[in-house]
């Protein structure tokens, strides 16, 4: 089995949303992905990147962690903030709920990422931060 991992720490900002849809992009590049499947990926990655500089940090400062691991064909996904956390996960991942509709979020996020992806898995601590652990096995080429 061939492995691959990488590890990336950037600042809670939007111009940062881009910067790791393309790290993501850059990662999986080598496996040949299918263009549905690099899109899937990069918008489930830019989803959780989102909601940590939003609701995690609220617009202030603060460190989002990306790791990524490749085992052959499958890749695990993980998007860490140090932010307010979730105090009821399952409410937060139901399609349509959002905290902030004063923001007009449409509440999608989570749905577009248990969407896109092939497993989603949400660990949250109120006032400690949010980890979104996601995994997506890449067709044969
Ligand atoms: P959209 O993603 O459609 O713009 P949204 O961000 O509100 O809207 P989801 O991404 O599904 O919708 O998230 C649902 C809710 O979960 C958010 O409104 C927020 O309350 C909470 N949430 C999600 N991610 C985090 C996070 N990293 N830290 C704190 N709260 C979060
Ligand atoms: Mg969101």
């Amino acid at each position: 089995m061939k492995k691959n991992e990488m590890r990336l720490v950037f600042d809670s900002c939007s111009e940062n949303e881009s910067f790791a849809r393309m790290v993501i992009a850059a990662f999986i590049t080598r496996l040949d992905p299918t263009l549905e499947e690099m899109a899937d990926i990069k918008t489930a990655v830019s989803e959780a990147v989102t909601n940590c500089i939003i609701h995690g940090y609220g617009g202030k400062a603060g460190k989002i962690r990306m790791n990524g691991c490749l085992k052959d064909r499958e890749l695990t996904v993980e998007i860490i903030d140090e932010g307010c956390g979730i105090k009821d996960v399952e409410k937060a991942m139901e399609p349509l709920y959002t905290s902030r509709p004063d923001l007009e979020r449409s509440g999608m996020g989570f749905a577009f990422m248990e969407a896109f992806m092939d497993e989603l898995k949400v660990a949250s601590a109120p006032g400690k931060g949010t980890r979104v652990w996601m995994k997506k096995r890449l067709q044969k080429v």
